[in-house]
């Protein structure tokens, strides 16, 4: 098992906007906010493995009120800090001095729509499209690196078109893009959108996704985490040659860490309430957290093999890895895995 690469932490469960997709809406409110000494505690142990940044995510990073004191903190370890943000904090600029003058080094900004109409549709807030604008562009005046990240999902699907105009108001800002994907609660219900099963949606992501992104020229890399059965291999040769790619599920590779809003260890930030371990209860330095995660081996040994039969004996398992776990935990086989283009 690998020491830590990369570490999330989860600082609140609270957010200034209402997603459709997003998980914010099913907690109905009742999200959770990270006490600050146990956040300088999990920075201190992560210390220990230097990881490449620490990424603060949330709810909503910014609105948390020890934002500036832990970003401090992080710096004052050597440490990078990337927040994870919908940005619209960041459309005040002396927010965004201040942010650099505590350490802040990395920021992505999660755009939500491409015009006021499609902001509403997502949000239900359509001020934000020109809000967003305006945090990206406060961030450009900046030292701090800015991604600029789009959650694929149906509604933007629905409203492609539109992020043609964006893109040509931003070329030169660096993209990436990723797919909604389910959400598991504590209680056991699950948030997600059928319609964007890799089957509904793999024949658009390889004629019209790709293309127009390819055709942009932009700076982007997107996230490839479905089964490859569902693409011909020659599109995922070409997807992989372009240099386009990036992630992988995290559960695959362990090497990394996330930790919720009460500092549980959870598998991924889409498991919202199915906790590992616990900061403070299970281990408090990185020695220890060591240990606890060399115990955790049953679990991430499940995690990293083939979820059914096909895959296990598909050659194309070692690169493709089956796609996101969450699929699998709530449909199978007949609905995940093309057997005719699998190669088993
Ligand atoms: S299970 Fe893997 S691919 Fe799915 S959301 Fe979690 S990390 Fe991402
Ligand atoms: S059968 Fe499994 S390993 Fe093979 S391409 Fe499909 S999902 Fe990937």
């Amino acid at each position: 098992m690998q020491v830590p690469k990369i570490a999330w932490i989860t600082v609140n469960h609270k957010c200034n906007l209402r997603c459709r997709w997003c998980y914010q809406r099913e907690l109905k409110g009742k999200g959770t906010t990270m006490d600050k000494e146990m956040a300088k505690g999990i920075v201190n142990l992560l210390a220990g493995f230097q990881p490449r940044t620490i990424v603060l995510i949330g709810g909503e990073p910014t609105v948390w009120n020890h934002y500036f004191t832990l970003a401090r903190h992080i710096a004052g370890k050597g440490l990078r800090t990337t927040v994870v943000s919908n940005g619209l904090t960041f459309a005040n600029y002396k927010f965004v001095e201040k942010s650099v003058r505590a350490g802040i080094t990395n920021v992505t900004i999660s755009v939500k729509g491409f015009s006021p109409q499609g902001y509403e549709a997502g949000c239900g807030y359509s001020g934000g499209y020109e809000v967003v604008k305006r945090a990206i562009a406060n961030l450009s005046r900046t030292p701090i690196k800015t991604m600029i990240s789009i959650t694929v999902s149906y509604d933007i699907v629905e409203r492609w078109k539109e992020i043609t105009a964006f893109l040509k108001e931003f070329p030169k800002g660096f993209y990436s893009f990723s797919f909604e994907k389910p959400v598991i609660l504590a209680d056991g219900t699950v948030a997600m959108d059928d319609r964007m099963m890799p089957g509904k949606i793999a024949s658009w992501i390889q004629d019209v996704m790709y293309p127009s992104l390819a055709q942009s020229g932009i700076d982007f890399k997107a996230e490839f985490v479905f089964p490859h059965c569902q693409f011909p291999q020659s599109f995922i040769d070409e997807v992989e040659k372009s240099n386009h790619v990036f992630g992988g599920c995290l559960l695959l590779k362990s090497n990394g860490v996330v930790f919720d809003p009460a500092g549980n260890v959870l598998p991924c930030n889409h498991f919202v309430g199915f906790p590992l371990g616990k900061y403070g209860v299970d281990f408090k330095t990185s020695e220890e957290f060591l240990m606890w995660r060399e115990s955790q081996g049953d679990f991430y040994k499940k995690t990293m093999s083939a979820p059914c039969e096909e895959c296990g004996k598909c050659n194309r398992w070692y690169k493709c890895g089956a796609g996101c776990r969450l699929w699998w935990l709530y449909r199978g086989t007949p609905e995940l895995i093309k057997t005719e283009t699998a190669s088993v």
